[in-house]
């Protein structure tokens, strides 16, 4: 190994560079803005090599090595990566089903949805599951990178997440299969309950997630439409006394803008990015809670840190603030006081809420355990989806084509992160339970609060998570199990 030609603070500079810069161009290319393509794979080139540099050089700090492997891992990916993007909205199409005057596509097929009726929506999922073929290599391509990447410095993707997640195989495995299966039940009952109320007839497997998540709340909106969920989230900040100024938000309705609200963080904790597109009044609070809770996150991390304390942020450390700013929005007392809700429509908010929770574990411990097998035994393409049916029937209760995981957001590109969702939703209640323990009710109007949130997400990666979190599953099992009205 030969040493790094200059200070190891000299690198750090030159790699955050290389991100601010990259973020900077996501972003705009999210934002519905004008961006270069060209600039962004040129950017991932430099910053992979730069990555490498490091890597030739040491293998220590553990934390910087991992997260050196990660980004040659990632930079190589981005030009499969935006060709994926392409042939998502080029390629992933149908014609029998129009959005907005045009076929249907992997970006529009979630709205499409919201408002399609039950026949049309089955030819339209029957035709996207039959367009992954055109994706499905760009997918394998992205794995194989990371695989090979990783392999080259002794190690894999699947350790080099647990590790940052700090749990072992086992232990998330079994995580995972205890709140699939304990949420089975509620969740059948829930499903034929709201099935029959929304679409007047059993649940079908082409009724997905993003179905059921993209009708349930209509009948709060007319109570939503009245706040700005641009705003909401930041007067909330502002009450635990964070400092919201490092937060930019766009709310600007463009053409190509990404329906679903998203944070960047650009510079951790100086520049983090919300864009919010208004899309219907209650789930866009909800979505504007959690992106702003990730805000909250990235913008608190202590700036004298190294860069891979304040950058390495596990996706299931990240997931805890974002779910809990957004659990607000199902905080009874909350939604009476901020929002001006009636006991009814509280009732009706945290019904509609819990049954989408019900859903999300039921789904996400299928999605889970898929990519963590896809993983640990690096299964083909065909073993993958054969698996994830098996999976989705035995926790969603459906028989899918088993494709339909690479119609997803998340689980084609990333090489895990699923389950980083289910550990965050334990962890953000145990938080909960312990803000509502030390201040009561009322805690979100505690500067208290803050400092105590300030407290723990301060250090970075170095997060005490024992200090909050034991990963028991009870306060965020029990009100989905056993809801008190
Ligand atoms: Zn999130």
């Amino acid at each position: 190994m030969k040493a790094l030609p200059y200070p190891l603070s000299a690198w750090a500079i030159v790699d955050e560079s290389y991100s601010i810069l990259y973020s900077h161009e996501n972003w705009k290319m999210y934002n519905g803005l004008e961006f270069d393509e060209n600039f962004m794979k040129n950017v991932a080139e430099q910053k992979a090599r730069h990555a490498e540099l490091f890597l030739s050089a040491s293998r220590r700090p553990r934390r910087l090595f991992l997260k050196c492997v990660s980004d040659v891992s990632e930079s190589k990916k981005t030009p499969i990566a935006l060709d994926l993007d392409k042939a998502r909205s080029e390629k992933v199409v149908s014609k029998k089903g129009r959005f907005h005057g045009r076929p249907v596509n992997w970006k529009s097929w979630r709205q499409f949805n919201a408002t399609a009726d039950a026949k049309s929506r089955k030819r339209v999922y029957d035709d996207l599951v039959k367009k992954s073929p055109t994706i499905r290599p760009l997918i394998r391509a992205m794995f194989q990178q990371s695989w090979s990447v990783h392999k080259k410095y002794g190690i894999t993707p699947l350790r080099s997440y647990l590790e940052s997640e700090r749990i072992t195989l086992p232990d998330l495995k079994e995580l995972v299969r205890k709140l699939g299966s304990a949420v089975r039940k509620p969740f059948g009952v829930a499903l034929q309950d709201y099935s029959r109320e929304i679409k007047k007839a059993p649940p079908e497997y082409y009724d997905d997630f993003y179905y059921f998540r993209g009708r349930i709340f209509r009948p709060l909106d007319k109570i939503f439409a009245k706040f700005n969920p641009a705003e909401m989230p930041v007067r909330q900040l502002k009450r635990l006394g964070f400092n919201t100024k490092k937060i930019h938000v766009d709310v600007e309705d463009r053409p190509k803008k990404t329906p679903s609200a998203v944070a960047f963080f650009v510079q951790i904790p100086n520049d983090a990015r919300v864009l919010v597109k208004p899309i219907s009044p209650y789930t866009d609070m909800e979505a504007s809670y959690h992106e702003f809770g990730h805000a909250m996150h990235a913008t608190s991390v202590d700036p004298n840190l190294s860069l891979w304390d304040r950058e390495s942020l596990s996706h299931g450390v990240a997931e805890i603030f974002s779910t809990f700013l957004e659990s607000l929005v199902e905080d009874g007392l909350y939604l009476r006081k901020k929002f001006g809700l009636s006991e009814e429509q509280v009732a009706e908010v945290q019904a509609r809420r819990r049954f989408m929770e019900l859903f999300f574990v039921a789904f996400y411990a299928a999605n889970s355990l898929m990519k963590i097998s896809f993983q640990e035994k690096m299964l083909t393409m065909d073993e993958a989806s054969e698996l994830y049916a098996k999976l989705y029937k035995e926790y969603v209760g459906f028989d899918i084509p088993g494709e339909y995981w690479q119609l997803h957001h998340v689980m084609p590109d990333y090489d895990l992160y699923s389950p980083s969702y289910l550990i965050a939703a334990v962890r953000k209640s145990e938080l909960i339970k312990k803000l509502r323990n030390r201040l009561g009710e009322t805690w979100w109007d505690s500067t208290k609060a803050g400092d105590y949130l300030r407290q723990i997400m301060s250090p970075g990666a170095n997060i005490d998570l024992e200090g909050f979190s034991k990963l028991d599953t009870g306060p965020f099992l029990k009100p989905l199990l056993k809801p008190e009205n």
